[in-house]
């Protein structure tokens, strides 16, 4: 079967991993992506990070506080997972990867129809974008060590949510990649 995957990293950001929304819980899947993003790489898979990126009178910040403004230490990518080159960077100011952004367009010119989500949060951004993409028509992987929630309660429901809704594929890393 002519099928193309890609990666995509879901808001591993200075905010949400040591700023203002930090995550302390969210801090242990790090080496996990970092082995994920790696071992895409050696098997010449597209990296995708997407990435919260608001302006500063986002309506968003009527439900949150003020997180990952634009040009701002918080919306950068953490260190231990900075981009490579060749790797893409889409920004968005929703939980979902694909509303008003260019990340349908990319995927569907780099041929992609199946993809790992990985990331935070597992039943926010992760969960929003696997929705969008299910709508869309991609095929959806999430290794269960690298994405996290608030509680294991939240990430539990999250997959079993996307799992039945959606179809995603919820593996170890090993099995997948
Ligand atoms: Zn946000």
């Amino acid at each position: 079967m002519n099928s193309k995957t890609a990666v995509l990293v879901i808001d591993m950001l200075n905010d949400f991993l040591y700023g203002k929304l930090k995550c302390e819980r969210c801090q242990r899947i790090i080496p996990d992506v970092k082995k994920m993003i790696d071992r895409a790489h050696k098997k010449n898979l597209p990296v995708v990070y997407v990435c919260d990126r608001h302006i500063k009178t986002d309506r968003e910040f009527g439900k949150w506080p003020p997180h990952a403004i634009e040009g701002t230490e918080g919306a950068e990518i953490i260190d231990e997972l900075k981009p490579r080159k060749g790797d893409y960077v889409v920004p968005k100011r929703r939980y979902s990867g694909f509303f008003e952004t260019s990340l349908d367009l990319l995927l569907r010119e780099l041929d992609v129809n199946e993809i790992i989500l990985s990331g935070i949060l597992t039943d926010i951004c992760v969960l929003h974008t696997a929705a969008d993409a299910f709508f869309r028509g991609y095929r959806i992987s999430i290794p269960r060590e690298c994405t996290e929630a608030l509680s294991d309660r939240a990430k539990d429901y999250a997959f079993k949510f996307m799992e039945e809704m959606y179809g995603a594929n919820i593996v170890s890393l090993d099995e997948l990649l």
